[in-house]
């Protein structure tokens, strides 16, 4: 174990973003897990030595147990990274309840699940920091994705309501909004949706998950530590003036 290896938790680590944020953390000697909700993890986390637990952060329970056993293989949380999301698009009026609950749950309630929990901890030792992905159209809004656009802007109050509550503490608590990342989340795009989006990237491309992973690192590094209650973009530009 490296001296300034620490105790990370990611959720959502199995693909896309969270699993480059697990990668970047446990090549750099930290000690990883990552929640999964579905399927197995991809063998390579275990060859990072990278603790995998099974955990739907819509289930409280499921939650206190994830935690309970990450406590015991690697001590409590010092990093939590709550990057578990799930978008379900539509327009308003075709939207149903179930739509925007069931995103709301996820994004926003399962953040406060974790971060609850997480916090515990960090409490005790007195040091922790949290990152939690947001996105650029939490602040810019998106057709169609009212639901995920409220869950995401959401997470901008809460965390600066604990940036405020645990910076005492020597928490602190911040917020990564990405722009648009190739992953299965955007895969559902048309072509020409994409190249839409791109035509508005003043950097012209979609970011690669590495770019978030990098950021999410340094929010959670020494270097980081005056820095709480931030909106930090990682949007190519896509969102800046916000
Ligand atoms: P993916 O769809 O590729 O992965 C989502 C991850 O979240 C999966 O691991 C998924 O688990 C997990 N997850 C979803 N619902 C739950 C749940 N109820 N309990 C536990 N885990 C759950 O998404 P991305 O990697 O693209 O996105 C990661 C985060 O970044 C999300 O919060 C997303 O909103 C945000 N983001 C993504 C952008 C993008 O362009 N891709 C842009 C801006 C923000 P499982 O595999 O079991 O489904």
């Amino acid at each position: 174990m490296s001296p300034s290896s620490r105790s990370v938790l990611v959720t959502g680590g199995n693909r896309g973003i969270g699993l480059a944020i697990a990668r970047s953390f446990a090549e750099a000697g930290d000690q990883v897990a990552i929640t999964y909700r579905t399927g197995e993890p991809p063998a390579e986390l275990a060859d990072l030595g990278v603790l995998a637990v099974r955990c739907d952060i819509t289930d409280s329970e499921q939650v206190e147990r994830a935690f309970k056993e990450v406590e015991e293989k690697q001590g409590a949380v010092e990093v939590l990274v709550a990057n578990a999301g799930m978008n379900r698009d539509q327009l308003l009026l075709r939207m149903s309840e179930e739509d925007f609950s069931s995103v709301l749950e996820t994004n926003l309630t399962g953040t406060f699940r974790v971060t609850k929990r997480a916090t515990k901890g960090m409490l005790r030792a007195r040091k922790g920091r949290v990152v939690l992905l947001s996105s650029v159209v939490g602040l810019l809004g998106s057709a169609g994705q009212a639901n995920y656009a409220a869950s995401k802007a959401g997470l901008v109050g809460f965390a600066r309501s604990l940036a405020r509550e645990l910076g005492s503490r020597n928490i602190t608590c911040n917020v990564l909004a990405p722009g648009f990342v190739d992953t299965d989340m955007t895969q559902a795009l048309s072509d020409e949706q994409r190249d839409r989006i791109v035509k508005q990237v003043p950097l012209g491309r979609y970011a690669r998950t590495e770019e978030i992973a990098s950021c999410v690192r340094f929010l959670a590094s020494e270097e980081a530590a005056y820095i709480t209650g931030a909106v930090i973009p990682v949007d190519g530009g896509l969102g800046m003036g916000h």
